[in-house]
């Protein structure tokens, strides 16, 4: 699953890591009495307790599922035809069921033999008991249930959304919800074939996860039958049905591994369905790319793009039928970003690779899920990079490495392969770390090993294991070796089963003139303000650069018991040393200042993009940690607005935002103002508002103008910028005059509405409101929902807080809007207080599958002396906040170090700015 929200800052960048949105899990909630039993169950020493672990000493071998399914309708009706192996003789059997009547019950044997059983529901374990008399002989059974079961509030199992007065429905299994959908062995091992029939009001759409095999007109609604899918796991199974627009796109051509083409159609709500060209012709692409990479066909008998007009996450890899948030999906030439159509891109990329890693095969269990999502968002990006070179998708990759190594040096930070424990466990593994640090460690033992031998591997593990399971160590023997405990096998696991960033250090010794070594000393990497222990031992894949040279080793070192790398070239000495070569490396390092400025001195033009990127890294974390000050910051700065990539110049953006909104103070403000200026504007005064009338325009100067803009806007304040953009803002929006929408480009649109949000007085902010509650266009909307909860005046902003709750906002919206309310320094206070008054209704009305990141918000108070005060806020609700208990610590954790920071920068900061 991708999620989108996920790479994209919420918003000003002033949270330093990034928001993931997780996939909704499942719940405790009112569970209908079963008609079948007693509503309460009574203990039995045999029931699973492990996160609703089932036994294994029953397995599904296959699945037929019937569903009628009126999207009109409260509820949904369904028959689940389960052929199962028990293992030993059995009195009973547990599935997972949740908010599920069951109406009618019986287990048949190859025999003929066919019985009633008792269904209990348990609902606290989201499982189903059935009872039965006697005991049933080891061997193959059918189990029948027929139930009635509500459609999904929370945007997960099998949901419901209104659009233009017509309803649709949608699924969302992972992690743990297709047991709201259907009874079934709910864990991903469990892979069988199903066989799906759905009934659906008459001409309606119905998709599924194969083709259309047959459908029948009958006086309850159309029987739409698919065929047999392949062995997938129950997380992967999805439905979609309603009055869909239907575009059929060309087919995905045969290629070198696929002798047969493969149909590809879109699906989107009526009247939207003409936006879906521009991402069905990037599926085809994809599709074929990665088939390229990994040798193998496209698993599946066809492959529908569906857009979701309310979706909790960004988008779900289910086999042969992908779901996507429109934004990520349909693109308006109206209203389109540039980056918007790389998000689609890459976010297509992502589901698309999960086709192969997670469906084709598929982790064993959750606390493995990184062999899902970290792969996706590494291949995803790997396969861009080779479409779109100019897209520069490897140093996005490698800045959302950086990312997650901010959460990764909490000590509170999960471990990528978490024993998971409960469901709030299998919530949490959806974050930064399983997606970001996971392909940060796949990007690094792929430059360690090398690409080839690297894909050799990859395509082993996938074909060893096509349509079935695997686990860590299955992939580690696939890539790394028979044996599956290599050395460099110990140190990647090393990395999956411990938290934390190596800092490394390395000493050059220089004897008579020629440096003929390096000394290596690793330590945890922690940031100001934190309570971690830093002495650990380190096994690493380390590329250091030395001069010209780059030499490569797997090391093991302490802070104290240095590692030594021989140079099998002695160099002449003394030499420039960087050692992170290629910028590939998971690790941190943290230069003093003499350090730093020799590094974005002389050094800087030695350095590659990814290279300079990783110095930029280690810039922030020499800062964050308190190894240079903020005088040697904004010495180095201007080099680095000034690199000619992209990326890079626009790197430092998070850091600034930290400073403008937290450290500097009032009296300095108009000298920050001064010098965050200098850092754009010769890029803005380049680039202007808008390319000449007529002139062709490439994509990364359009990116550049709106980094350029974004920073002068809302980083540097600057003033007379700011009024311009009040003046576009109320020509596109119609204010005073007659609307006028090229007055702004759309990707300038999301900075200059939220100054105008935040300037323009109450006639602008009502006008942005008003055009939320008209829009469906989820592009444009995310623009107002960020502008909007940016209001800084303190009635409108109190009128933006109220507007959390209202349905204005869409509820798939209403995480990142809330944690936007966040964002401005002015409001903050009031936003807090409005949320300690107002936290349980704010978690009602946020989907149940991303409440966990609320606690985020936290970091944004940047007091250290507030912890006993958010905890008293948070702790009656974390009952209803699956794996939010980690998240708030997380949360609480940042804060203080947020604090820890400011308070260090803060005189030097000001001095600084006062010499300049
Ligand atoms: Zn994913």
């Amino acid at each position: 699953m991708r999620s989108f929200a996920l790479v994209r800052r919420l918003s000003l960048g002033l949270f330093a890591s990034t928001l993931l949105v997780a996939c909704p899990g499942a719940r405790t909630s009112d569970v209908p009495e079963p008609t079948t039993s007693t509503a309460s169950a009574p203990p039995s020493s045999d029931e699973p307790t492990l996160a609703g672990r089932l036994p294994t000493t029953v397995a599904p071998i296959s699945y037929s599922l019937e569903l009628r399914v009126d999207p009109t309708k409260e509820t949904f009706t369904g028959r689940s035809t389960i052929a199962i192996r028990t293992k030993s003789a059995e009195k009973r059997l547990f599935l997972h069921g949740h908010d599920i009547r069951v109406t009618a019950a019986s287990i048949s044997s190859p025999s003929g033999t066919k019985q009633t059983v008792k269904v209990t529901a348990l609902p606290d374990k989201s499982l189903l008991r059935l009872d039965w008399t006697g005991e049933l002989p080891a061997g193959e059974h059918t189990v029948e249930l027929e139930y009635e079961a509500p459609f999904g509030k929370e945007l997960s199992g099998l949901y419901r959304v209104e659009r233009d007065g017509q309803s649709y429905a949608f699924t969302q299994f992972e992690a743990l919800d297709a047991r709201r959908a259907f009874p079934c062995f709910d864990e991903p091992s469990f892979k069988t074939p199903f066989d799906v029939t759905l009934v659906v009001p008459k001409g309606q759409v119905a998709v599924s996860n194969t083709r259309q095999i047959e459908r029948t007109e009958s006086s309850a609604g159309d029987r739409v039958r698919f065929a047999t899918t392949e062995k997938l796991p129950t997380y992967l199974v999805a439905f979609a049905v309603g009055p869909f627009d239907v575009v059929d796109a060309p087919p995905i051509p045969a290629t070198k591994a696929r002798p047969k083409a493969t149909p590809l159609r879109g699906i989107a709500v009526k009247g939207k369905g003409k936006h879906l060209k521009e991402a069905l012709a990037e599926h085809t692409k994809l599709v074929v790319e990665l088939e390229s990479y990994f040798g193998i066909a496209y698993p599946y008998d066809k492959l529908d793009v569906i857009a979701v007009p309310d979706f909790a996450a960004g988008a779900m890899e289910n086999a042969g039928a992908i779901t996507y948030r429109e934004a990520l999906v349909l693109v308006d030439p109206a209203s389109a970003t540039e980056q918007q159509r790389r998000d689609v891109a890459g976010v297509a990329a992502h589901e698309l690779a999960h086709q192969w890693f997670g469906n084709l095969v598929t982790m064993a269990w959750w606390d493995d899920l990184w062999l899902n999502e970290a792969f996706a968002t590494w291949m995803g990006q790997r396969v861009i990079q080779s479409l779109y070179p100019a897209w520069n998708a490897d140093l996005e990759l490698t800045e959302w490495a950086h990312g997650a190594m901010e959460t990764d040096s909490l000590v509170s930070a999960r471990k990528i392969r978490q024993t998971i424990v409960d469901d709030g466990d299998v919530e949490n593994a959806f974050d930064d770390l399983t997606y970001s640090k996971g392909a940060g460690i796949l990007a690094m033992f792929e430059r360690f090993v090398g690409a080839e031998a690297f894909q050799a591997g990859i395509r082993r593990y996938l074909d060893e294991h096509r349509f079935g399971s695997a686990t860590t160590e299955q992939f580690l023997t696939s890539v790394f070796g028979a044996d599956g405990e290599t050395k460099t096998s110990a140190a990647f696991r090393q990395f999956l089963e411990r938290a934390g960033v190596p800092r490394v250090s390395i000493d050059a010794p220089c004897e008579n003139g020629k440096l003929a070594r390096l000394e290596v000393a690793a330590e945890r990497y922690l940031p100001l303000g934190s309570k971690g222990e830093a002495a650990s031992t380190w096994a690493l894949p380390l590329c250091v650069k030395t001069g010209d040279a780059t030499t490569c080793d797997l090391v093991s070192a302490t802070a104290t018991k240095k590692a030594v790398i021989s140079l099998t070239k002695p160099v002449a000495c003394p030499t420039f040393i960087f050692p992170n070569a290629d910028g590939a490396g998971y690790i941190r390092y943290t230069p003093n200042a003499a350090q730093s400025k020799e590094l974005f001195g002389k050094a800087y033009s030695k350095l590659s993009p990814r290279e300079r990127l990783a110095a930029v890294d280690a810039l922030r974390a020499s800062f964050r940690a308190g190894a240079v000050d903020a005088s040697t910051l904004l010495d180095i700065l201007p080099t680095i607005a000034k690199d000619k990539v992209r990326n890079i110049a626009a790197s430092p953006a998070g850091l600034l935002a930290y400073l403008s909104t937290h450290v500097v103070e009032d009296k300095d403000r108009a000298s920050f103002t001064k010098i965050a200026t200098e850092l754009y504007q010769p890029t803005f005064k380049r680039l202007g508002w808008a390319a000449k009338a007529g002139a062709k325009e490439d994509a990364e100067s359009k990116l550049a103008r709106k980094d350029a803009i974004t920073g002068l806007l809302t980083i540097a304040r600057e003033p007379a910028l700011r009024k311009e953009a009040v003046t576009k803002a109320r020509a596109w929006l119609g204010v005073g005059g007659p609307e006028n929408t090229a007055a702004l480009s759309p990707d300038l649109l999301e900075p200059v509405l939220t100054v105008a949000a935040q300037d323009g007085g109450p006639e602008v902010f009502d006008a942005i409101v008003a055009r939320l509650k008209k829009s469906e266009d989820a592009v444009v909307r995310r623009s107002l929902l960020i502008a909007i909860s940016s209001a800084s005046d303190p009635k409108l902003a109190e009128r933006a807080r109220a507007l959390s709750l209202d349905e204005a906002v869409f509820s798939g919206e209403r995480i990142r809007y809330v944690i936007g309310l966040f964002n401005v320094p002015e409001t903050r206070e009031a936003a807090w207080a409005w949320l300690s008054k107002n936290l349980p209704a704010v978690v009602d009305a946020v989907p149940e599958g991303v409440r966990s990141y609320l606690p985020l918000l936290v970091e944004a108070l940047c007091d250290a002396d507030r912890e006993a005060e958010v905890r008293k806020v948070f702790a009656p609700q974390l009952k209803n906040m699956q794996g939010a208990d980690h998240t708030l610590e997380n949360a609480i954790e940042k804060m203080r170090i947020c604090h820890a920071i400011r308070k260090h920068h803060m005189s030097g900061l000001s001095d600084a700015l006062k010499k300049r």
